[in-house]
């Protein structure tokens, strides 16, 4: 029995396709509620609590975000399920009332993600017309007394756009006009981690040499470079074993559950609803038993990374990340030995 599960469910998909998108480029299917409503039902006698989110993908995307909300919370027991700095800015543009749904909540800060230009922007969230959006969203947000939070990705080849976001946040004012609203502008630049769709991004990842780009005061993370994690886990006999406690499920729109530990792969898959019973699926999580949960809790580090990792790379990583991007890289080069190639 868990104190908590967390059941997340694609039931709306999502309107962008990101090129860093962790959960990767799923169909947007519904998700009936009657289906929801069962399934919740199954999971409570595994935990004293149940929390249920009716995204994964893009919060508030669906037309009928209000009820899904509402179902959310209807459908949780002995807990309720948060609101995150988190909104739809697709949405946002489009659709009058949800700023001021938005401003019931006591959320005063929302987080929009740029990649640099309008081109790069696009071309990273994967649809045209997004960096406008944003910016516009920006403006909505301020316009009502709340504050945006902006977050850069970067990769080697959007690297020369920072000045750029740089110099909009000048000419649209936004440090004078989040005073005005009673809080600070931020602004942070950060690599996420190479898993889902951002691991496509491997060859655009950025390297020690990269770093004098960046202005130090917006970067955050620790990164340690390719080679020397590499050389440093080539010592380590210890496995990445994981924590099980308290377990968040993501419930893609074919009813495959996944684990929240890296991304939504075939390999950290624990079972599908239609077909394994949810006895079943909690025993794979708790026991470990999906291959990239096994992986972890059983192979040393030591091996994982002669088997996985590159001596020579000059990539920056954090060292969590990079057991992650380990187990997968495992993973995608034995598909990719697979005579049939098939995933
Ligand atoms: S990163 Fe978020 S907004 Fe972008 S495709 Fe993935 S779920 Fe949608």
């Amino acid at each position: 029995m868990f104190e908590k599960i967390s059941l997340c469910f694609d039931s709306n998909g999502c309107p962008n396709r990101c090129r860093h998108c962790w959960i990767g480029h799923k169909s947007n299917e519904i998700i009936e509620k009657e289906k929801i409503i069962e399934i919740v039902k199954g999971f409570t006698k595994y935990a004293n609590r149940i929390e249920v989110y009716s995204w994964i993908r893009e919060p508030d995307y669906s037309d009928n975000y209000k009820e899904q909300w509402e179902l959310d919370n209807e459908l949780s027991v002995n807990s309720k399920p948060q609101r995150f700095e988190l909104l739809s800015f697709y949405r946002l543009v489009r659709d009058k009332e949800y700023i001021n749904w938005l401003k019931k909540f006591d959320i005063k800060k929302y987080q929009l993600t740029l990649f640099g230009k309008e081109e790069t922007t696009d071309y990273y969230v994967g649809r045209k017309g997004a960096y406008k959006e944003i910016l516009e969203a920006t403006n909505i947000l301020l316009n009502n007394g709340l504050l945006p939070r902006w977050q850069m990705f970067i990769y080697k080849n959007n690297l020369d756009e920072i000045d750029y976001i740089l110099s909009l946040i000048e000419s649209m004012n936004l440090k004078e006009r989040c005073l005005k609203n009673g809080g600070e502008f931020e602004f942070f630049i950060h690599t996420g981690s190479c898993d889902g769709e951002n691991r496509n991004n491997y060859d655009q990842w950025i390297e020690k040499s990269d770093i004098k780009k960046i202005p130090k005061q917006y970067f955050i993370g620790n990164l340690i470079e390719e080679k020397i994690l590499f050389e440093s886990l080539l010592e380590n006999k210890e496995t990445a074993k994981l924590n099980n406690n308290n377990p968040i499920f993501y419930i893609d729109n074919e009813f495959n559950v996944y684990p929240n530990f890296s991304d939504m792969s075939e390999h950290w898959k624990l079972g599908n609803l239609n077909i394994d019973s949810i006895e079943n699926i909690i025993q794979v999580y708790s026991e470990n038993m999906s291959p990239a949960q096994y992986l972890r809790n059983n192979i040393p580090l030591s091996e994982l990374v002669s088997i996985s990792g590159d001596s020579k790379s000059n990539k920056l990583f954090t060292e969590n990340d990079y057991i992650d991007y380990l187990v997968n890289s495992y993973f995608i080069n034995m598909y990719m030995n697979r005579k049939d190639k098939k995933i």
